[in-house]
């Protein structure tokens, strides 16, 4: 027996649970695991918090459940929908530099151009992968996998005179496409790198963007209709006890707080959606190499509003989208400034 044993039994005994615990459940023993579960177990809690409440002390919402069962249907919907988009959107993963590579490189990968008439999406080992070229530049041939395929397109994708080691990740060891940003919490390349979300413990990137906006105006929309029932109780009963009161009250000021915040990131990744950017883009503009020097209301891949909301909803989970760098001449002209023709014709659409 060790001193520590003698010393601390309770200490002891607590390890062994814990082995046991993470023998049970192995993913217990990783720290950012643990913290990323218990996370989703205060995200649940916080949700049956407020409903529980509403309902516990909400005696007209019971009422009126009688006699509409479809507000109270549709209310528990929306309830049970945000949370099931939140263990979507946390389980999901956005699209890696390296997986992208590793389809580059098998032989049977084709690669598709969006400006060709054909589109067809070619097997590969792990099932149908498409890599999808957006690329307004050399356009050279990629077909013809070798070891140095994917150097080849990445290459293709910046401008002539590019060195290859400025491009690759110090970390990964592997070239990184434009928009790609290495994340130090996944310790991985993401493509479109937006930002790390602790809450869901996941990137956020090409890929899960679009399920992350989903989730944001679910909760958005939960929040503010949860916080529509908290006000109505508290006009209404006006006969009640006053911790029921207090407890109402508290519950609408910190939920209050949560639907501002919930709006402005709503509002925000919207126009990010709208413009084709990337809150990392946004952010760090001036520390880009490939955005410095583009003036601050151009955005450099924006392909009209129509386009850009398109690719941001249909892009399939088993698609890589690679985009070029604009070339001076694109950029130019997207800097144009607006004349009314162009405001007639819905240039930025
Ligand atoms: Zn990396
Ligand atoms: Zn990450």
């Amino acid at each position: 027996m060790t001193i520590t044993s003698i010393c601390c039994p309770s200490r002891d005994s607590w390890n062994r649970t814990m082995d046991r615990c993470y023998r049970i459940v192995p993913c217990l023993s990783d720290p950012a695991r643990r913290s990323a579960l218990g996370l989703k177990f205060a995200l649940m809690m916080l949700h049956l918090i407020y409903g529980g409440v509403l309902f516990l002390f909400d005696g007209d919402l019971i009422e009126k459940t009688k006699t509409e069962p479809w507000y109270t249907a549709i209310y528990l919907l929306l309830f049970v929908s945000t949370l099931i988009q939140y263990f979507i959107t946390s389980g999901s993963s956005p699209g890696y530099v390296l997986d992208a590579m590793r389809a580059v490189n098998e032989s049977n990968t084709i690669f598709r151009r969006t400006s060709v008439a054909s589109k067809q999406p070619a097997s590969s080992k792990n099932g149908s992968v498409v890599v999808t070229m957006d690329s307004g530049q050399s356009g050279r041939s990629v077909l013809g996998s070798t070891a140095t395929s994917w150097t080849k397109l990445v290459m293709d994708l910046h401008p002539p005179g590019t060195s290859v080691r400025s491009l690759s990740c110090s970390y990964c060891n592997v070239e990184q496409p434009p928009r790609a940003k290495h994340c130090h919490d996944c310790d991985k390349c993401v493509l479109q790198f937006d930002h790390h979300c602790v809450w869901l413990g996941t990137c956020i990137g090409q890929g899960n963007h679009c399920k992350f906006w989903w989730y944001i105006c679910e909760e958005t929309a939960l929040c503010l209709w949860t916080g529509i029932l908290y006000i109505t109780y508290l006009k209404t009963n006006i006969s009640r006890a006053w911790w029921k009161s207090a407890i109402m009250i508290l519950l609408l000021v910190i939920l209050s707080i949560s639907l501002i915040f919930l709006l402005l990131l709503l509002l925000f990744h919207s126009y990010l959606v709208l413009t084709n950017q990337t809150t990392f883009e946004l952010v760090r503009r001036r520390r880009i190499p490939y955005l410095r020097g583009i003036p601050e209301r151009v955005y450099p891949f924006s392909k009209g509003i129509c386009k850009n909301l398109y690719n941001f909803c249909c892009v399939r989970g088993n698609e890589y989208s690679l985009e070029a760098l604009p070339t001076a001449q694109e950029l130019e002209e997207k800097s144009r400034p607006y004349t009314c023709l162009d405001v007639i014709t819905c240039r930025c659409c």
